[in-house]
């Protein structure tokens, strides 16, 4: 199979159908490019991979071009040729071109939602209200952190210091199938926001609506090579991509077992590296705990079809609340609607792929050979659909691999807990560490278990609530590094120590 790309002299006009050397897919009435955008020109490589919707498995989206070594080397080049400009930009004029494109992204919300929904089978719904403009916030949250940064300056053995934010060059950007849009604009806005030219892999499961990406930032007007989306398989163009050693960051977000194939890659180049990976998070109810809050909350964790790293997939309840917390969370989880992710009233969507369908129902059939007990669903809703039911598994003991090893899939596990110290032991006793949900009314006891459980992120009486300042990121297999806020634009950075010899210089304003 030839994988050469053809240079496209005719950078392909966003809003119509495409030209005959680059056409658009046409995804629910919006024109798709079904190429890499490189150097900003739509570039296409002759092998293709399919891509097909989750909501008809018999619906074939796009015939996407397949990149490879070659095409990687093209996207690296086109970045470091446009570093030097990006990065004289400054953080105003970087800013501002962002700004603009985050308000692009707040425009095209619709057709983004009528892609995404089609591509990953997210609910429509959902995203067109809360799940796409979080890309536009994430670009306007980093524009404006980079330009308030101070550079901290002090005196210290009569030297003048001052640290000062130097971007990093190349930036390679790997992200997952589930919520491409958002989980890319993520981590290529502070990447961008400080001064890095991006190279974007999308999941080779859902790679349209990072397609419509370029388009905006092409619209937006970020100079050509300053963003560019390589489309593709991940042991292909992804690992050519991750093994060039031009590229100055790795920021990943995907499963463990890639994060450590990645991280042997920028261990080879001595290129620092961040992996968002995977999260099997304990949601903890105590009996003091405002039962139907944790049972609602609880419910929440089959919407995406549990496809969410985040989520708290195993719910851990304290023996004197455990009959009353089941029965108000099958009552909640009863009311989950499954069916079309583009009809307003579907709540769970179908799972991404047969492949991942078979995985998940892999896990529950061999929790059931293991003795563990189905107590709900555990079973594909409707013979040829993607669907899995809402299940929930009491496992017979805390070994149990539906306990330990993340199922990313509606499938939740349920075990009793007699006091906190069980409790922190249970929430603890994974190889992960992304989230954690605790439902208490006692504040002591929030900051007990809080501090207690290994996580990145620990939620008390709400979940998924985000603030972008904070720190994000996982322990354990979970992850390393921290992205969100100030510590990503530090990681997306090269740090410098400016040391002047105090009184050896004369002019400026003294503080240099
Ligand atoms: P994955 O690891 O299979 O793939 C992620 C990306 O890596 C894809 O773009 C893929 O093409 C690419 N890739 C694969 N092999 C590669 C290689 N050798 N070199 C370079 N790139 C390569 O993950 P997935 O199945 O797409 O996503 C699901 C996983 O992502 C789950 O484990 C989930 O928990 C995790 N996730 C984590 C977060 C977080 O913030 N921590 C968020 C979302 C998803």
């Amino acid at each position: 199979m030839s994988t050469t790309p053809t240079d496209s002299t005719t950078p392909t006009d966003s809003t119509a159908g495409g030209t005959a050397e680059h056409p658009r897919a046409d995804v629910r009435g919006v024109a798709v490019s079904v190429d890499h955008y490189i150097g900003g020109r739509r570039v296409a490589s002759e092998a293709t991979f399919e891509d097909r919707s989750p909501l008809d498995w018999n619906w074939k989206l796009a015939d996407v071009s397949r990149g490879d070594a070659r095409v990687a080397e093209l996207a690296v080049a086109a970045a470091l040729d446009a570093a030097a400009g990006w990065a004289e930009l400054g953080t105003a004029g970087r800013g501002e071109l962002l700004r603009r494109l985050a308000d692009l992204i707040d425009e095209a919300v619709p057709e983004l939602a009528k892609v995404e929904c089609a591509d990953m089978a997210m609910l429509e719904e959902s995203l067109r209200l809360r799940v796409l403009s979080r890309g536009a916030r994430n670009f306007r949250a980093y524009a404006d952190l980079a330009e308030a940064h101070e550079e901290r300056v002090w005196s210290s053995n009569g030297t003048r210091n001052r640290v000062i934010r130097m971007p990093a060059g190349p930036t390679v950007v790997i992200t997952p199938w589930n919520a491409p849009f958002m989980l890319s604009t993520w981590k290529c806005a502070p990447a961008l926001a400080a001064g890095n030219p991006v190279i974007l892999k999308p999941a080779e499961w859902s790679p349209l609506s990072c397609s419509l990406l370029a388009d905006l930032a092409d619209a937006a007007g970020l100079p050509p090579g300053v963003f560019n989306v390589v489309q593709g398989i991940g042991e292909e163009v992804g690992a050519a991509l991750v093994g060039d050693p031009r590229v100055r960051r790795i920021s990943f977000t995907g499963s463990p077992e890639t994060g450590r194939a990645i991280a042997r890659a920028a261990a080879a180049n001595l290129v620092p590296f961040t992996g968002e990976l995977g999260g099997k998070g304990p949601l903890l109810v105590f009996d003091d705990a405002d039962l139907d809050a944790a049972a609602a909350k609880a419910a929440v964790m089959y919407d995406d079809a549990g496809q969410v790293c985040l989520a708290g997939t195993r719910l851990l309840v304290q023996a004197e609340a455990r009959d009353e917390f089941v029965a108000r969370f099958q009552e909640q989880t009863g009311r989950h609607v499954l069916g079309d992710s583009r009809d307003p009233a579907t709540t769970v969507s179908p799972l991404i792929h047969p492949d991942h369908l078979r995985r998940v129902a892999g896990f529950v059939q061999r929790a059931r050979d293991n003795g563990d007990r189905v107590v709900r669903g555990g079973k594909v809703w409707k013979e040829g659909g993607l669907w899995y039911e809402p299940t929930l598994v009491e496992p017979l003991s805390n070994d149990s691999e539906i306990v330990q090893r993340e199922v990313f899939g509606p499938v939740l596990t349920l075990q009793a807990f007699a006091d906190e110290e069980e409790a922190v032991s249970l929430a603890n006793s994974t190889a992960y560490g992304l989230s954690a949900i605790i439902f208490t009314r006692s504040e002591e006891r929030a900051q007990r278990v809080g501090r207690a459980v290994r996580a990145g992120t620990v939620w008390v009486n709400t979940f998924l609530v985000r603030d972008l300042t904070a720190p994000f990121g996982g322990v354990g297999i979970s992850g390393i590094g921290r992205e969100g806020g100030d510590y990503a634009l530090d990681f997306c950075s090269d740090l410098k120590t400016l040391q002047i010899l105090e009184g050896s210089t004369e002019g400026g304003d003294g503080n240099g």
